[in-house]
């Protein structure tokens, strides 16, 4: 589970149009989840990185 950064009380985890978010009952707004965004975020990277090896590895296609 999570705290809210602004009253320190416990969030629900909520679902969004295709994103989860915490809903804080005591501030009565919702939070970004901020692990999750970092995550994805590294995620990306981590894609990303993979993209750019593949494309610079040497063409092996009709080499065998
Ligand atoms: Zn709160």
């Amino acid at each position: 589970m999570s705290t809210c950064p602004c009253c320190n009380q416990q969030m629900f985890l909520s679902a969004g149009k295709n994103r989860f978010y915490w809903y804080c009952s005591s501030c009565r707004q919702e939070m970004p989840d901020l692990i999750s965004v970092m995550m994805t975020a590294r995620q990306r990277a981590k894609r990303t990185r993979v993209f750019e090896s593949l494309e610079s590895t040497p063409q092996v296609v009709g080499a065998r």
